[in-house]
């Protein structure tokens, strides 16, 4: 099926606007009335003073992850690979290792994520069945200079982590 297509013509210019001049004056004449309002009436301009003042974030903005804690302080990860099973960008890699504890089984040995790789899209949080991993931390993620730069490994993200008292996996393990 062909598309119908409606041509519109330019609109006819009179004489003074074929010249510019009138147009350029009434350009100049808008732009100055938004630069002294701006100046004038700071609480109506849309633009921040930033990094003086920042914009709160919603809740559901997704920020570094972070992995939780349990209530004596160790991760609550069980390295499941539930997290990089479900990431789209495959940029978490995880080394399991066993627990100390038989009732746990696994801890993870390391947990790296390449934050260059990532899209941001809280998965991993969704698929974590242990709430042990959270993009919650309203924390940008660091620029860098070099790759090897952006992987943050268990240390950083245990470091952002807070105690959690959601029942891991269903069970209070
Ligand atoms: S936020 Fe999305 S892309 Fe990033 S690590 Fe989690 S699942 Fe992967
Ligand atoms: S899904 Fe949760 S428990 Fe499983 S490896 Fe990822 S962070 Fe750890």
């Amino acid at each position: 099926m062909v598309a119908k297509v409606k041509k519109v013509g330019l609109p006819p210019l009179n004489v003074a606007e074929s010249l510019y001049v009138t147009e350029l004056v009434r350009g100049l004449i808008t732009t100055n009335r938004h630069f002294w309002r701006n100046w004038f009436r700071r609480k109506d301009t849309a633009t921040l003073e930033y990094p003086d003042k920042r914009r709160p974030y919603s809740a559901r903005w997704r920020g570094l992850h972070r992995l939780m804690l349990r209530e004596n302080g160790t991760p609550r990860c069980v390295a499941c690979m539930m997290c990089s099973t479900h990431c789209p960008a495959g940029c978490i890699t995880i080394v399991a290792r066993e627990h100390p504890d038989p009732a746990i089984e696994k801890v993870p040995a390391s947990f790296e994520i390449d934050l260059l790789k990532c899209i941001f899209c809280g998965f991993c949080e969704e698929a974590c069945p242990c709430d042990a991993i959270r993009v919650d931390s309203g924390v940008h993620a660091p620029p860098v200079y070099g790759r090897d730069e952006a992987i943050i490994d268990l240390e950083d993200l245990l470091s952002r982590g807070s105690q959690s008292t959601a029942k891991q996996g269903g069970r209070n393990l």
